[in-house]
């Protein structure tokens, strides 16, 4: 028997999901996040409190100097009940990477995935059934009230972890992407591409509003010098069958859990993956007859259809969601939604 205080809880949890199903990505938020503050050289204890605005000082170092930093990952309702987190370690990890590039007070690992543990834990009835997910977003920024600091570390931060349950990506069917081929803008400064900071959206927002307005392009692969490098918020992977080819890792983009997860996944399925600087104009070769996808955390990966070079759309093979695609993406999110085994531990079960 269910008391009708807990009735109503589920219909709340089931109307949420509802919701989620068809509400833009991240637009439906858990009632419930998880705060912690740097202060006086130490983090406060983790709260988890309603989900509403933060009190914050009009001089606070994020919103002149742009400390700040955040990431994206999943969790996962898996077919037995449970809830699994899609390679914690490596998304906190990579908050500390981005936090030590910004000067910022640095989350202590074992707290930050605790925040995350019991964040999930606790709204974990809005986490949907597949194909959808709890995407999760813990957020660090700058406090420190000061406006003559440009040049000085905040001492004083924020650390929030904030919950939504999202519906597949391709809920409307997998449409192939249609890419402007960037040669000129950078994405960012080089050598923060490696860090997840809205400073480098807000950078890359210009030229790819101007593309989507003058050649009603998605989104733009930023290929500077004439090296293929990724677009605004995904990494580039070119496919064929048997091989997989994609950018080294470098200081000038960012390294995608996703990238990393689909490289170890296509090794497995015997494909020969190569890590390596590649061209525009190898990339044109490769598209003849081979695949484009983006790879990221909200889409997996992504097709691509057509390339826009020069002013000139450019096929990508049939112009199609290639079978090579189709194939990488559901070997990875299988193991997501534990329909296949977890080989490399990747899952944290909550
Ligand atoms: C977050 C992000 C990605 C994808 O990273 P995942 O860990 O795979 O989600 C790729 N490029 C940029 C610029 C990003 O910010």
């Amino acid at each position: 028997m269910t008391t009708p205080g807990t009735a109503s809880a589920a219909a709340n949890a089931a109307a949420t999901i509802e919701r989620a199903k068809s509400a833009p990505f991240g637009s439906v938020l858990a009632d419930t996040m998880n705060l912690a503050f740097y202060r006086d050289g130490a983090w406060t204890p983790a709260e988890l409190v309603p989900t509403g605005p933060l009190p914050i000082h009009p001089a606070a170092h994020a919103l002149h100097y742009g400390s700040e930093c955040f990431e994206g990952f999943k969790a996962y309702r898996h077919p037995d009940g449970s809830v699994q987190i899609f390679r914690l370690d490596r998304h906190v990890a990579r908050l500390q990477q981005s936090a030590r590039a910004l000067m910022l007070p640095e989350p202590d690992a074992a707290q930050l995935s605790s925040m995350v543990v019991s964040l999930v834990d606790r709204v974990r009835d809005i986490v949907p059934e597949a194909p959808g997910s709890l995407y999760l977003r813990p957020l660090l920024f700058g406090t420190m009230p000061n406006i003559g600091a440009a040049a000085q570390p905040s001492n004083e931060a924020c650390l929030v972890v904030l919950a939504s349950p999202v519906w597949d990506y391709f809920a409307g069917g997998m449409k192939p992407l249609k890419i402007l081929v960037e040669e000129q803008a950078q994405r960012c400064a080089p050598h923060l591409g490696r860090v997840k900071t809205g400073g480098n959206y807000a950078a890359a927002m210009g030229p790819t509003l101007a593309a989507r307005r003058e050649h009603g392009v998605d989104q733009v692969l930023f290929c500077p010098g004439g090296e293929v490098q990724e677009t605004g918020a995904a990494n580039f992977i070119l496919l064929r069958p048997g091989r997989l080819l994609t950018r080294s890792l470098d200081s000038s983009f960012l390294h995608g859990v996703t990238r990393d997860s689909l490289l170890t996944i296509a090794r497995e399925l015997g494909y020969t993956v190569e890590e390596r600087v590649f061209t525009v104009d190898e990339m044109l070769e490769w598209v003849r007859d081979g695949e484009a996808a983006l790879s990221g955390t909200a889409a997996v990966l992504a097709g691509v259809g057509t390339l826009v070079r020069g002013g000139k759309a450019i096929q990508v093979a049939n112009g199609e969601v290639g079978p090579e695609t189709r194939r990488l993406r559901e070997a990875l999110v299988a193991v997501q939604q534990g329909r296949a085994p977890d080989r490399h531990g990747w899952l944290t079960r909550v």
